[in-house]
């Protein structure tokens, strides 16, 4: 079976989607595509290995839905996720292991805290800690993020640290919290999203933590994430 290179489906998926993606190939066995609707440019992918042996119609579904044609999974692709080719099926390993706990920080027990206290403990969400493992410089790029299809808030490692205050570590859970419980029909940091955020109590303080330490979090990020990742976090930090 034909198989694409990893910069042929990146770039025909753009080319489809027409805008930039940040595309991450995975061998998650349970979640074969989600993207991260917190920030919009680029979009952030994280793509089942198996779609680089997609036919073309599959590779075209994804594209189209990666432009919001579709509110769901197209049928196209739907199929292809149920039935994976042969070779494709061979490259499934376990589904990404969660680690919550980190060397400082519990990431459960914030959220944990973060439900009571902003949504009635009635969110379903999970949490972890991102990999420094290969992938580091994918996980460097933000402080956190919201998978959507995996119900899945993942936060950046350069803030389990101790010069991170708990309460800093609290808010930015919230904001990805957030996303989780944004309507569908708004967009990711919109009007509603903004007014929501405004409405925690270390909004202003927050703000204020993270303009002060960029400095601070950059070096460490550079220390342990090398260079290219540090632009991207600072792109971050201003919003
Ligand atoms: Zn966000």
């Amino acid at each position: 079976m034909k198989r694409l290179t990893p910069e042929g489906l990146h770039r025909r998926l753009e080319r489809l989607a027409g805008r930039r993606l940040d595309l991450v190939l995975t061998s998650n066995a349970t979640n074969y595509i989600s993207f991260n609707v917190c920030r919009r440019n680029p979009l952030r992918v994280r793509l089942h290995r198996a779609f680089l042996y997609a036919p073309r119609p599959v590779v075209t579904g994804v594209g189209r839905w990666l432009a919001g044609r579709y509110r769901a999974c197209p049928d196209v692709v739907q199929r292809f996720i149920d039935r994976p080719p042969r070779e494709a099926a061979r490259m499934v390993r376990t589904a990404r292991p969660l680690q919550p706990r980190g060397q400082y920080y519990d990431l459960q027990q914030i959220l944990g805290r973060v439900n009571r206290r902003h949504f009635r403990g009635r969110l379903r969400v999970r949490i972890t800690w991102g990999r420094r493992g290969p992938q580091r410089a994918v996980y460097a790029r933000t402080i956190g993020a919201y998978y959507e299809n995996e119900r899945l808030i993942v936060m950046n490692p350069v803030l389990d640290d101790p010069s991170v205050p708990g309460w800093f570590l609290a808010f930015t859970v919230y904001h990805e919290c957030l996303h989780a419980v944004q309507p569908p029909s708004e967009p990711p940091h919109g009007r509603w999203f903004n007014e929501q955020l405004r409405r925690h109590p270390d909004y202003q303080a927050a703000a204020r933590w993270e303009k002060a330490n960029v400095v601070a979090l950059t070096g460490r990020a550079r220390r342990r994430f090398g260079l290219s990742s540090i632009d991207r976090l600072r792109e971050y930090l201003d919003l």
